[in-house]
């Protein structure tokens, strides 16, 4: 390599190292984020950060993460401690979005308005869905660009209002639907631990809640088959199980869902992050 190109590649080098070194002691959240999006945020390792009711766990290199609810309407606040100087509060202002209805016919009437029975036994599933994402691992799969579990259309998105038969549901869709063939394998969005996983819940069916860690989960319902177990370790791009129609649903279809803790958030503006 000519001289100039080694010295131009070199300077570069250490730029990078710079612009590192410089963002190791910073507070770096951005002004502004969407409902429903991850918001991600650098802090200097070793602060304390809380958000809301909640204690943020930080990465060795300051990596922070919460998420911004459908409805939430901010601006929010993140107050950090660093190990060294005094509490810095971060305001962040939340972009509102349009949540368009989607009118969904055909759905089997009992999943609509179930029975008491029924609806207890949709509760305590729930509980136990709601458990897994409950974990607060240590691990940061979640701060790699997340890829498509399946190629397709999407045929439902985030957050919008659902009318099931001509009867409105409670709160927004809480996931992204993908529109693919019964047997379509599902791969891992990210790395992570299979938290859930169970082949037969009322409403969702063939269930399976992956841990990415720090609170980001994502779940994934109506599957057909499931090719793993809790406790199990997936990699991003791993097959772990086949798209289906089973629980709630009225053709063949991937939901996938996401969340940080109980905060639903949106797939696709995670997808999009990387972009
Ligand atoms: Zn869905």
């Amino acid at each position: 390599m000519p001289a100039l190109l080694l010295a131009l590649a070199a300077s570069a080098v250490l730029a990078r190292q710079d612009d590192d070194a410089a963002d190791a002691g910073r507070i770096v959240f951005p002004a502004e984020a969407s409902q429903g999006a991850l918001v991600f945020g650098r802090v200097p390792p070793g602060s304390e950060v809380r958000y809301g009711a909640r204690s943020l766990r930080v990465s060795g290199w300051g990596t922070v993460v919460f998420g911004l609810g459908r409805n939430e309407a901010g601006p929010v606040e993140v107050t950090v401690v660093p190990p060294e100087g005094a509490p810095v509060t971060e305001r962040i202002r939340v972009a509102a979005r349009d949540w368009p209805v989607e009118r969904v016919d055909g759905v089997p009437p009992k999943t609509v308005s179930p029975p008491p029975e029924i609806a207890a036994r949709i509760q305590r599933e729930q509980a136990r869905v709601t458990a897994a994402r409950e974990r607060d691992d240590d691990r940061t799969d979640f701060a790699r660009q997340f890829v498509w579990p399946v190629e397709g259309r999407i045929s439902g998105r985030f957050g919008s209002g659902r009318v099931y038969n001509g009867q409105a549901a409670p709160s927004g869709h809480s996931g992204m639907d993908i529109a693919v063939p019964t047997g379509t394998p599902v791969k891992a969005p990210a790395a992570g631990t299979v938290t859930f996983a169970e082949p037969d819940l009322y409403l969702t069916g063939g269930t399976v809640v992956i841990d990415h860690g720090f609170g980001v989960s994502s779940n994934f319902l109506h599957l057909s088959r499931i090719d793993v177990q809790v406790g199990d370790r997936v990699e991003q791009g791993q097959a772990f199980a086949a798209v289906g129609a089973t629980g709630r649903a009225t053709g063949p279809h991937l939901h996938w869902g996401m969340n940080w803790f109980d905060v639903r958030v949106d797939p696709l503006l995670v997808l999009e992050r990387g972009d």
